[in-house]
């Protein structure tokens, strides 16, 4: 599969060329069962049939499967069903996927196709399914923080004995500062497409053409060479401040510090314990300081390992997850951009342009505006999907339903990711060329988030007034005069009808 791109994946350890073939598939149903961004499936293709060229190299016997071979059946079963009828194979034996929907299709082979079928667990995790349901049985609450913990005791990473490297778990607090555009951007490591990345990328224009987002220009690693390059280049140039700036929104500024390396860990180009790994020799030999290291190592063997866990644990229910009960529709700016808000143009507009938008982005402006306008969670949910070059559902859908939306009702947040403009206007420069205004709390040209902020709290009272994260805020709005408090409402409705 497209996200098992790791000479290392179980599946192929497993195997031994002289006796056994790997299959591989270009699927259509994979690329619009939602429609994924252009980018997306460029990436994945190109990835693909990169791949498959160093495993012929390596000795491999591989079937590739290009999208517009005439035979394709465009679903995974059909696919493999095909490969038996080719190769009459004595049994199938296949790395575990990362979606719901294929592992209980992959579950139902060995009855369908008769045959035995080997589902290996995915060991580039460093924590197995089955483990986070030990971990989670019988707390009354998860939190990532403690699993975190878990997993640097488990690998060893920032650790100085039994203790935390530097006597802490966790640098956050040094790391919400927010940025100027005068500081140095290092921008991403891009790589011009090769000739096989050229035909796939006429490929995905002909066939996907109605899919959002620009394809072009091109620029992603599509081999695991690329990617460590692109890796060395995030450690070189930006993860000294990756802590600082982890938080900070500039509107000339697409990646920050960030690193820009999920699409390529969550194919399988990069190894995650191994870049963890490198990410720490650089702290040890003083290049970079223990807030960025640490910062970035959570957010892969923590967050990362902690929203996978979830997913297993609570699917299939959870995508039906909805705590607020919100029905709005999406309004059609995710898509089109055309909006007056300037922090949501440009997050809408660098998402069609780059498949990317970094975290605060997606949860503090348009996961945000979702959540405080009351939008149904499962449309935001398959528009994340959709949209991000790096979205795998086992990944995305936490990080929505659960951390942007609270449609989970506080299982991975303990209380909702909800701000007015302040936040954004403290963490970014997009306020200053916004025709709203980000100090006006009323009126119409006062900045949306104010008026929604409270409506949304107010909407959802009998569900949150029990948080007691948020008693400080309630007791805040009783303390409002009423005149204000219909202000804010009013304002809010005005806002709420005039979205499409
Ligand atoms: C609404 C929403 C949807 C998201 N959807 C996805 C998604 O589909 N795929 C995805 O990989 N991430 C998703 N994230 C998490 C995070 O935003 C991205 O991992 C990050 O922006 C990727 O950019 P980067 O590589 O520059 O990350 P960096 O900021 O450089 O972070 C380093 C690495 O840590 C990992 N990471 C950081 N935060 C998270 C997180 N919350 N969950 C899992 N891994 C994390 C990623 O592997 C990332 O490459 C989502 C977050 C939100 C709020
Ligand atoms: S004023 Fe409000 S809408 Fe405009 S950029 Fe700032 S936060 Fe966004």
């Amino acid at each position: 599969m497209g996200d098992q791109l790791s000479p290392g994946l179980a599946s192929i350890v497993t195997a031994d060329p002289k006796r056994d073939r790997i299959l591989m598939a270009e699927i259509r149903e994979e690329a619009t069962y939602v429609k994924h961004h252009k980018k997306k499936i460029a990436f994945l293709f190109a990835a693909m049939r990169h791949f498959a060229g160093n495993l012929v190299e390596a000795g491999w016997q591989v079937d590739y499967v290009q999208l517009d071979e005439k035979e394709n059946t465009h679903s995974f079963s059909g696919e493999v069903e095909r490969a038996i009828r080719r190769h009459k194979p004595q049994g199938l034996v296949v790395t575990e996927p990362g979606e719901w929907r294929l592992r209980t299709a992959m579950e139902s082979w060995s009855k369908d196709l008769g045959l035995p079928v080997d589902i290996l667990d995915d060991d580039r995790f460093l924590c197995a399914r089955e483990a986070f349901a030990d971990w989670a049985e019988g707390r009354k609450q998860l939190r990532m923080e403690y699993f975190y913990r878990e997993m640097r005791r488990k690998t060893g990473l920032l650790m100085d004995g039994d203790a935390p490297e530097g006597g802490k778990w966790n640098f956050d607090a040094e790391n919400r500062k927010p940025a100027k555009a005068d500081l140095f951007m290092p921008r991403p490591a891009r790589f011009d497409p090769d000739d096989i990345t050229a035909e796939v990328l006429d490929l995905v224009g002909n066939h996907f053409a109605d899919h959002f987002g620009d394809l072009a220009p091109f620029w992603f690693a599509v081999t695991a060479e690329q990617a460590a390059a692109a890796l060395d280049h995030f450690v070189e140039k930006a993860l000294p401040f990756f802590g600082d700036y982890q938080d900070a929104m500039l509107k000339d500024e697409r990646f920050l510090y960030h690193s820009v390396l999920s699409i390529y860990i969550n194919a399988g180009l990069l190894d995650p314990l191994a870049v963890c790994r490198r990410i720490e020799t650089e702290y040890r030999k003083g290049r970079v300081p223990l807030n960025a290291a640490e910062g970035f190592i959570r957010q892969i063997i923590g967050w990362r390992e902690y929203v996978r866990g979830i997913y297993w644990l609570k699917m299939p229910d959870y995508v039906e997850a909805n705590f607020f009960d919100a029905q709005r529709p999406l309004p059609d700016f995710y898509w089109t951009a055309e909006t007056e808000m300037a922090c949501l143009k440009a997050a809408v507009t660098q998402t069609r342009e780059e498949a990317y938008a970094h975290h605060i982005q997606r949860l503090m402006v348009t996961g945000n505006f979702a959540m405080l306008a009351g939008v149904d969670p499962r449309q935001v949910h398959e528009w994340y999907l959709m949209v991000y070059a790096d979205a795998y559902e086992w990944v995305e859908l936490p990080n929505t339903l659960g951390m942007s939306q609270f449609a989970d009702g506080g299982l991975l947040g303990s209380k909702p990711y909800a701000a007015s403009g302040n936040y954004i206007n403290k963490m970014s420069d997009y306020c200053a060329d916004c025709r709203y205004d980000v100090k006006q709390k009323t009126g119409d040209d006062a900045c949306p988030f104010n008026p929604l902020y409270w409506d949304f709290l107010i909407r959802n009272e009998d569900r949150l007034r029990g948080n007691p994260r948020l008693a400080q805020v309630y007791r805040t709005w009783q303390r409002m005069s009423d005149d204000k408090k219909t202000d804010y409402l009013k304002s809010a409705e005005r806002i709420l009808s005039n979205l499409s």
